[in-house]
């Protein structure tokens, strides 16, 4: 090889740190930020409302109940459902701990299902194997940003009476058959965590269709507290009474972040446009080296791609997948891996989840990284992935 590795001394293929990803924010985002600032309510205002209706009429729900995370997100989600101690609740193997960690929140049991080796995304099929008398709920992922099969995944839930909770946060802006993620499950929580879609700093937003769902997580975003007198037990109290009708939390989301929320809103279909360029000519770039695989799309989804995984067959290549990772990493390209398993992390093995779960799931996770893209990413930017990634695989070719 006459131009070595960054790894072995030689030049890497960029001067400065690519990351995998970043939010994207403007002056018009600061403005409207400062104006907040400047207004009378920080929090639990105007704004709060405003950026629900915004989420709730993009996806195309009836109700939005924006909070502090996108786990605060999907704990409400779970509480509203009534996930309880003794429950079921069915999760993605390959996704983000959060994903899990509000059904154990909430007492329940997750049980988890194998991918679909194309898709990377829950395995309908698998799904129904998992099904018991004590399952409440699917927790479905759009992993990556791709959404879950989700005609197939309502036809089990109906058949065994089973809530559908839709983990979107990669999939704000994504759509299913034409319609937008956010109107398809009974509850499709999202995340504004700065690498998502879009950003709040940090926030998430849980949208459904179902009133009385709806109710219970405002009652939950808020310590179970209510001044509401349609459920108050006694309001001839006076004007100051309020009640705790259930045990709640404190998960509001500042106007603040709201604001940022907003003006973030605007420029969605623009950061989804941008993705799905860059994934374009990653897809080109890549698609006819047998040394790795692109991400497979099928017909009834139209990804926003908040991630872009390539899996490395090993097979073809001199070195383990760990090799790449760190060659890839001293080329400055941001690398990650997304995600163990959720049931190999020490906490669920001591629960008792053991290696073999999942076979997919484990296989893809041993030969995947995750190439930096984010909307600001610049031409250049990705000619330098493209770039890295040709050279560490020349490198280590058989
Ligand atoms: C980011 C993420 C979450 C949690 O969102 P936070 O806003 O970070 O709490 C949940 N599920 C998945 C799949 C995620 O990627």
């Amino acid at each position: 090889m006459k131009q070595g590795l960054a790894i072995y001394g030689g030049k890497p293929v960029r001067d400065t740190y690519l990351p995998y990803g970043k939010q994207c924010v403007d002056k018009k985002d600061i403005n409207l930020v400062v104006d907040v600032l400047k207004s009378n309510y920080l929090t639990t205002g105007p704004i709060v409302r405003e950026f629900e209706k915004k989420v709730a009429d993009y996806v195309g729900a009836k109700y939005a109940v924006a909070v502090s995370n996108g786990t605060a997100a999907l704990h409400i989600a779970c509480l509203a459902v009534g996930i309880k101690e003794g429950d079921e609740v069915i999760v993605s193997s390959i996704t983000f701990a959060a994903s899990a960690n509000c059904v154990l929140y909430c007492g329940g049991k997750p049980v988890f299902v194998d991918i679909d080796p194309c898709t990377y995304n829950i395995n309908p099929e698998e799904i129904e194997k998992k099904i018991t008398d004590k399952t409440k709920a699917i927790i479905a992922v759009d992993f990556t940003g791709q959404a879950v099969d989700m005609d197939e995944i309502r036809r089990i839930a109906d058949k065994y009476n089973i809530v559908i909770i839709e983990d979107g946060a990669h999939s704000l802006g994504s759509e299913y058959k034409g319609k937008k993620v956010g109107s398809l499950a009974d509850l499709t929580t999202f995340s504004f965590h700065p690498v998502k879609p879009i950003t709040t700093g940090e926030g998430g937003i849980v949208v459904t269709n179902d009133e009385e769902l709806y109710k219970k997580m405002i009652l939950f975003r808020s310590h179970g507290i209510t001044r509401d007198r349609e459920l108050l037990n006694s309001y001839e109290e006076g004007p100051w009474y309020y009640e705790q009708l259930e045990l709640g939390y404190n998960y509001r989301i500042t106007d603040i972040q709201c604001a940022l929320g907003i003006s973030q809103m605007d420029k969605l279909d623009d950061f989804v446009d941008r993705r799905r360029e860059i994934v374009k000519r990653y897809n080109e770039a890549f698609n006819d080296m047998e040394e790795v695989t692109i991400p497979f799309e099928p017909d009834y989804s139209n990804s926003g791609w908040h991630l872009y995984i390539l899996k490395f067959n090993l097979d073809k290549l001199n070195c383990t997948r760990k090799e790449i990772f760190e060659a890839l990493r001293f080329e400055n390209i941001g690398v990650n891996v997304h995600y163990l398993p959720v049931y190999l992390h020490p906490y669920y093995r001591k629960l008792g989840y053991k290696k073999g779960l999942c076979p997919n799931a484990e296989k893809l996770y041993e030969c995947m990284i995750t190439l930096p893209l984010f909307p600001a990413m610049s031409g250049e930017d990705v000619d330098d992935v493209i770039e890295a990634v040709k050279k560490v695989i020349s490198y280590y070719r058989k």
